[in-house]
């Protein structure tokens, strides 16, 4: 039997485990014990924060591990994960969270995953993001989207999701964890794991995924499926062709290519496969000044050293459409997330200390089939790819500087005279961003901005500067799937799975509906 206490200490108290533990035992009005703390999160709302701490007692005799142990990354479940030659095989094309977690439960289920990944392995991948960031070299291959771990590997590893309904969170945290993750995300209300840690915890995932019996290729890149049925319309895959040539022949395959695949929607559409359009959401990215941002949050400045660096989630209706924060990212950067040469995308990430001076955060408006008639599948994608290609016209020089105005200047559609620094490393340009963004998104945005300005005093000022585009919030795809079996509609043998396939938005999420789909497949094998 354990019994659960609550504390609220200051930041200065909770980062230390011997008080944390003194107060937990007067709490509970016992002289010993072992404490553990199961949640923790901070409460801003008074004059000031405090850390709320959820801790559990064992009685005498359990031995309740410290949250600084890093459980071993032998546990039974990551031993269990294995396959042989004769297992039934699961082509699995795309090796981020929903494709690696894919993998891993494939093994799990006694079925043989063979992950095909157009980009390379987390090291050589860097070398990539360094062009991209130095020389504006854009590989279409490789960059923050493309590449073993996908577009979570070199994110802001923020692990929160609101998905609980589609799996099991803590699941999926735990296997993170095993694979080298701090084990504070399986108590923190806001778990992150930062970019500078998470390439290792992708590395880790596929040697278990190749030492269970699986296989990873690298530089296979998916160009053709397999597909048999009548006239134009199939009704069953049997696998995938590489663009180098290779067949890759299996029982099942799942889809999980992420919301940047776009050569992936045209093939499908091409080959007859059923698509549809779906809203997503578009806009720029938002930069203040970290200790702006601290001081409105926390009520102080400069901020507590306890504290991280704060954040924030801003949500409104205007016109019946939400204009909303996106993947809100304390003490980090922004970066180019271009897929192609000719387009400019940004999005956010953080490293692990989140100690950059800069917080930025997507402000985008929500894009439905209103903004892009006639609505076809892949309307919806053209308009997006639209939006970033003009983004990368602004700027006439051909490179990876992100058109730019500071927030005010925005409000009040007034060319930036000057622009303050920003932490996007290819360089910004001041550039009318109505001019840009289409106007109905840019009129939307500016209201829910001004919005913004009253709910979070200090937010709207002209030392923050908005960058754009962020136009790769979610898919603007869906590809259909049954709901109980989760093969698609009408190709027998295709799971289309996570973020691309429109399932899901976020690392965990996209592990989850991995997980999720592994167990369609063995059900459709059995
Ligand atoms: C900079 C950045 C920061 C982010 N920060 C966060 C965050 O803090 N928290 C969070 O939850 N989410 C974050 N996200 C979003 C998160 O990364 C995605 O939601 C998640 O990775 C989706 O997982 P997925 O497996 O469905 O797709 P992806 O991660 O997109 O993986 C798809 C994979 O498929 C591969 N692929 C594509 N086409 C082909 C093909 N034709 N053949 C073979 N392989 C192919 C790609 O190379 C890629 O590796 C961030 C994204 C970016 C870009």
């Amino acid at each position: 039997m354990s019994t659960r206490i609550e504390l609220a200490l200051t930041p200065r108290d909770a980062a230390d485990p011997s008080i944390v533990t003194r107060a937990a035992l007067e709490a509970a009005g016992r002289s010993d014990g072992e404490v553990r703390i199961v949640r923790r999160s901070i409460d801003a709302r008074g004059k000031h924060p405090v850390i709320r701490i959820i801790a559990e007692f064992s009685d005498i005799g359990d031995r309740i591990s410290d949250i600084g142990e890093l459980p071993s990354q032998t546990s039974s479940q990551t031993s269990s994960q294995t396959s042989s030659q004769t297992s039934p095989k699961a082509v699995i094309i795309g090796s981020g969270p929903a494709g690696y977690f894919a993998a891993l439960e494939c093994l799990k289920l006694g079925i043989r995953p063979i992950v095909l990944e157009r980009g390379k392995d987390v090291r050589e991948r860097r070398r990539d993001l360094r062009a991209l960031m130095q020389e504006s070299v854009v590989d279409p291959d490789s960059n923050y989207c493309f590449g073993e771990g996908g577009a979570g590997t070199y994110s802001d590893g923020k692990l929160y999701t609101r998905s609980s309904k589609r799996g099991n969170i803590r699941e999926i945290l735990q296997v993170l964890v095993d694979h080298g993750a701090t084990p504070e995300i399986l108590i923190d209300a806001h778990p992150h794991i930062g970019s500078n840690k998470l390439w290792r915890v992708v590395q880790n995932l596929r040697t278990t995924i190749e030492n269970g019996g699986g296989e990873v290729h690298f530089g296979a890149r998916v160009v053709d499926f397999l597909l048999s049925g009548n006239g134009t319309t199939p009704d069953r895959i049997r696998g995938a062709v590489t663009a180098d040539g290779r067949e890759f022949v299996a029982d099942a395959v799942v889809l999980a290519t992420g919301h940047s695949a776009r050569d992936i929607y045209h093939l499908c559409f091409d080959r007859g496969i059923a698509l549809e359009a779906k809203p997503f959401a578009l806009g720029v990215r938002a930069e203040h000044p970290q200790a702006l941002i601290d001081e409105i949050q926390y009520h102080h400045a400069p901020r507590d050293p306890f504290l991280p660096a704060a954040s924030y989630s801003l949500t409104c209706q205007v016109d019946h459409r939400g204009v909303f924060s996106f993947c809100m990212c304390p003490g980090g950067l922004i970066v180019p997330a271009a897929t192609s040469p000719g387009e400019i995308v940004v999005n956010g990430m953080s490293m692990s200390r989140r100690d950059s001076p800069f917080a930025n955060s997507g402000m985008v408006v929500e894009v439905t089939e209103e903004h892009y008639r006639p609505a076809e599948p892949l309307s919806g994608l053209q308009f997006q790819a639209g939006v970033e290609q003009r983004a990368f016209a602004a700027n006439g020089n051909g490179t990876q500087q992100a058109p730019a105005q500071r927030l005010v200047d925005f409000l009040e559609g007034r060319v930036s005279g000057t622009l303050p620094k920003t932490s996007y490393i290819p360089g910004h340009l001041s550039v009318d961003l109505w001019e840009v963004l289409p106007r109905p998104i840019a009129e939307r945005l500016a209201r829910g901005l001004r919005h913004f300005g009253r709910s979070m005093v200090g937010y709207v000022t002209n030392e923050a500067v908005l960058v754009g585009v962020e136009s790769r919030t979610s898919s603007p795809v869906r590809i259909p799937r049954d709901r109980t079996s989760l093969e698609h509609v009408h190709v027998r043998g295709l799971f289309p799975c996570g973020e691309g396939a429109g399932y899901a938005g976020g690392i965990v999420s996209a592990a989850m509906d991995g997980v999720n789909v592994a167990r369609g497949v063995a059900a459709a094998l059995r």
